[in-house]
C-alpha cells in the first residue's frame, strides 16, 4: 500500500460489527437499517430484472431515473437541472463524493472539511494526493465555526466539502452556517461538494436546506445525494450528483473508470421510489424519529449526556458523566457489559485522540430499540 494511504487499513464499522456478531450484542455501530423500504420500491427492482434491465446501462444512469431525481430536485428544492448534461449516477453518494474529489484536486491542493467527518471523506483526499483541512463543530450545539472556516482558507485550497443532516453528529446545519458557507466560497471563489444523504430524514423541526439553493452557489456546487438511506436500500449502491455540466463531466470522467456503470434494475426501481408521494417521504421521516425517541431515554436512564439529533440515523452521547474517557475503549466493552454495539464518534477525527462521545444508530425496528433501550439502561 502506498504510504499516503497506510493508516486507512482499518475500518470502524466492520470492526464493531464483528464485535457484535460474536457477543451476540443489538448492532447500532453501522448505520444500516433491519427492515427494507417501501414495498412498490423493491417490487420495481424485481420487475425490472424480469423485464430484462440487466445489461450495462447508460454512463450517466438511465434516463428515467435521471429524469426522477430532476424532478424530485425541482418539487422539493426549486432546483433544475439538465438531464443531459447536469446529472450523473453513481455507485452510491460515496463514488459521486470520491470522483468528484479526484475530478477536481491536484495533488497539494486543500480541501476543507467540518469535523467530525464522514471516514470515506478523509481517504478520498488521500487518494488525490491533498491535503484535508478540517474545521470543529463548536460548542454544545456543535455549530459550524464559520470564522474558523474562512480563516483556513488559503491559496490552495479548491473545496468545502458540506454534510448536511450530518454524520455522526446529527446536526442539520441552519441558512446562517449555510449562508455563512456560502459567502466564503463566493468570496474566495471554491467549489462545494455536498453529501445529503439523510436529506429526507429531519427530526422536529428541523429543514433540510440545499447550500445550491442559495445565491451564487448553484454554478459552484456539486450536489450529492442517494437512494440507500431515504429508502432502506443501503445495499444497492444508488447516489447521484447534480452540478453544471462542466463539473458532471468531470465526476463522469472519474466515475467512468471507477464503476463504469451500476445497478441498472435498481436505478429503475429508485425512479420509482423518488416519485413517491410527499406523504411517503413524511413517514420514513416520522418512522426514523420515533425509532430517535424510543433510544434516547434508555442512553440517558444508562447516565450518558444525549447530545441534541435533528436528523440522520444517527445520536450522539456523551460518556463522560459516566467517568468514560475513551469513546473507542467504551465501544469495544459495550457489547460484552450490555449487549449493545455503537461506534466512537473520535473515528471521524483527522487526530482520533480519545474523545467521549458514542455514535447510535436508531434506524431499527421499535422492538429492537427498545430492547436496545432496555439493555443499556442496566448498564448502571
Ligand atoms: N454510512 C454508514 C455509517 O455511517 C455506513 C458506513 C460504512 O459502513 N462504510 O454507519
Amino acid at each position: 500500500l502506498v504510504p499516503r494511504l497506510r493508516g486507512f487499513g482499518s475500518n470502524i464499522f466492520a470492526e464493531m460489527s464483528a464485535l457484535a456478531t460474536a457477543e451476540g450484542a443489538i448492532n447500532l455501530g453501522q448505520g444500516f437499517p433491519d427492515t427494507d423500504g417501501p414495498a412498490e420500491v423493491l417490487e420495481a427492482a424485481v420487475d425490472a430484472i424480469h423485464e430484462g434491465h440487466n445489461q450495462y446501462p447508460p454512463v450517466r444512469g438511465i434516463p428515467v431515473l435521471r429524469e426522477a431525481i430532476a424532478t424530485h430536485q425541482r418539487n422539493r428544492y426549486g432546483l433544475t437541472w439538465d438531464l443531459e448534461t447536469e446529472i450523473v449516477v453513481t455507485a452510491g453518494a460515496n463514488e459521486a463524493m470520491t470522483a468528484t474529489i479526484l475530478a477536481t484536486c491536484e495533488s497539494g491542493d486543500e480541501v476543507l472539511l467540518i469535523e467530525p467527518a464522514f471516514d470515506s471523506y478523509w481517504v478520498a483526499i488521500a487518494m488525490a494526493g491533498a491535503k484535508p483541512v478540517a474545521v470543529p463543530l463548536t460548542g454544545p450545539d456543535q455549530r459550524v465555526d464559520v470564522e474558523r472556516l474562512a480563516a483556513s482558507v488559503t491559496d490552495r485550497t479548491r473545496l468545502i466539502i458540506v454534510n448536511s443532516p450530518h454524520n455522526p453528529s446529527g446536526r442539520v446545519f441552519d441558512a446562517d452556517e449555510l449562508e455563512g458557507i456560502a459567502t466564503i466560497a463566493r468570496e474566495r471563489d471554491l467549489l462545494v461538494v455536498t453529501d445529503e444523504v439523510y436529506e429526507h430524514l429531519t427530526f422536529d423541526d428541523a429543514v433540510h436546506l440545499p447550500i445550491a439553493t442559495l445565491p451564487g452557489m448553484r454554478e459552484r456546487t456539486i450536489s450529492i445525494s442517494s437512494a440507500g438511506k431515504t429508502f432502506s436500500v443501503t445495499g444497492w449502491k444508488i447516489g447521484w450528483a447534480c452540478a453544471p455540466a462542466p463539473l458532471v463531466q468531470a465526476v463522469q470522467t472519474v466515475k467512468q473508470f471507477m464503476t463504469f456503470v451500476n445497478g441498472a434494475p435498481f436505478q429503475y426501481a429508485i425512479a420509482r421510489g423518488l416519485l413517491l408521494p410527499p406523504e411517503r417521504f413524511e413517514q420514513i421521516r416520522a418512522d426514523l424519529q420515533r425509532g430517535r425517541d424510543l433510544l434516547v431515554p434508555g442512553l440517558q436512564a444508562a447516565g450518558l449526556q444525549v447530545l441534541p439529533s435533528q436528523g440522520t440515523y444517527f445520536v450522539t452521547a456523551d460518556i463522560s458523566p459516566l467517568g468514560e474517557t475513551d469513546g473507542h475503549e467504551f465501544c469495544r466493552s459495550l457489547p460484552r457489559r450490555c449487549g449493545v454495539a455503537a461506534v466512537p464518534s473520535q473515528v471521524f477525527y483527522a487526530d482520533p485522540y480519545p474523545r467521549p462521545l458514542v455514535r447510535f444508530a436508531v434506524c431499527k425496528q421499535p422492538e429492537v430499540l427498545a430492547e436496545a433501550a432496555d439493555r443499556l439502561a442496566g448498564l448502571n
